[in-house]
């Protein structure tokens, strides 16, 4: 039997609390992750909790480095790979945290953060968000997007207005992704994305990581996914713009009930998920991670080859990163 193909989740998340015990990664790790990326903030974090996450969390993952791997290269994914361990960066989401001096991101990616949005569902100074009035890409912005390029983070368009995220894939001169974003043709939400998204995404070299959140693969109240139900949204993807461009960004969320268990603080939870868009914190539901060790099994039912299942589990967005981290 050939061994499991490495899986590269682009996104899921953990309470942001300091001491969120991150062990609980061992379930990615044993449902055949090589790699995950976690958030460690989003726009409505303050920048000293940012630090004291990125802080505590670094080092609960250099503390427990029999099972896990801090990435910040692409051969530390390799060394975790090799050694059965799991390899963990961060990302942040939304570009708040840079308090409008792109010279943070440069700082950020000495602390281990290699992916991140430019807003979280509302505008800010720097783009539009895809719950918000989107005014595009601002001056700010530009150079933002321009500094992400040049320190070498992967550029997210999660979240960002429709309208922000292809002037951000217009002046990119790296891949652009999106880590965990589903077709809006499949389920018409905001936070989905359009075909124009997905074609100019592919168009950088970029790809789409499907995930796992029920709201936004359409699937009844309270149903959680099953392979099959992402396997629906990987093809239509795969369809559209080739199975080089889908990857999976499973947006599980770990001890999560309520938007502060998520924010870790309290949080205008109406105003980050406004109402009358199906966010409902005790209803959504979040494929688990055991949900990995099947897609390869379904995505063979459907007949992918396979290299095509290898790529979208992991080997496309590691190629991404292979050519925008340093
Ligand atoms: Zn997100």
């Amino acid at each position: 039997m050939p061994s499991p193909t490495p899986i590269w989740d682009a996104h899921s998340c953990l309470p942001l609390r300091p001491d969120m015990p991150l062990a609980v990664l061992e379930r990615h790790r044993a449902a055949g992750a090589v790699f995950v990326s976690v958030n460690v903030g989003m726009d409505m974090t303050p920048i000293t909790d940012i630090l004291k996450v990125l802080a505590a969390w670094r080092r609960q993952i250099e503390q427990a480095s029999d099972r896990f791997v801090l990435a910040h290269t692409l051969a530390d994914v390799e060394t975790a790979a090799s050694s059965g361990r799991l390899a963990v960066a961060f990302d942040l989401e939304g570009g708040l945290p840079l308090a409008d001096q792109p010279e943070m991101i440069g700082l950020y990616h000495r602390l281990g953060v290699r992916q991140m949005h430019l807003a979280y569902n509302r505008s800010n100074t720097i783009c539009g968000g895809c719950h918000d009035e989107d005014m595009g890409l601002t001056e700010l912005g530009q150079r933002v997007v321009a500094e992400i390029n040049r320190v070498g983070i992967l550029m997210d368009c999660s979240h960002t207005g429709e309208l922000s995220s292809l002037q951000i894939m217009a002046v990119s001169a790296r891949p652009v992704i999106f880590s965990h974003a589903n077709p809006r043709a499949l389920v018409d939400h905001p936070r989905n994305v359009s075909d124009a998204q997905i074609d100019a995404c592919a168009a950088t070299g970029g790809v789409i990581g499907i995930n796992g959140v029920g709201l936004f693969l359409g699937l009844p109240e309270s149903a959680v996914a099953r392979p099959a139900d992402m396997a629906e949204h990987i093809a239509y993807v795969v369809d559209r713009v080739g199975p080089r461009h889908v990857g999976i960004g499973l947006d599980y969320a770990y001890d999560t009930e309520t938007a502060e268990d998520m924010a870790g603080m309290e949080v205008d939870t109406a105003y980050w998920w406004p109402p009358g868009n199906g966010y409902d914190f005790g209803v959504l539901t979040f494929a688990p991670p055991e949900v990995l060790a099947g897609l390869a099994e379904e995505l063979a039912r459907r007949g992918y080859g396979d290299d095509d299942i290898a790529g979208v589990l992991g080997g496309n967005f590691r190629r991404v990163a292979a050519e925008v981290w340093r």
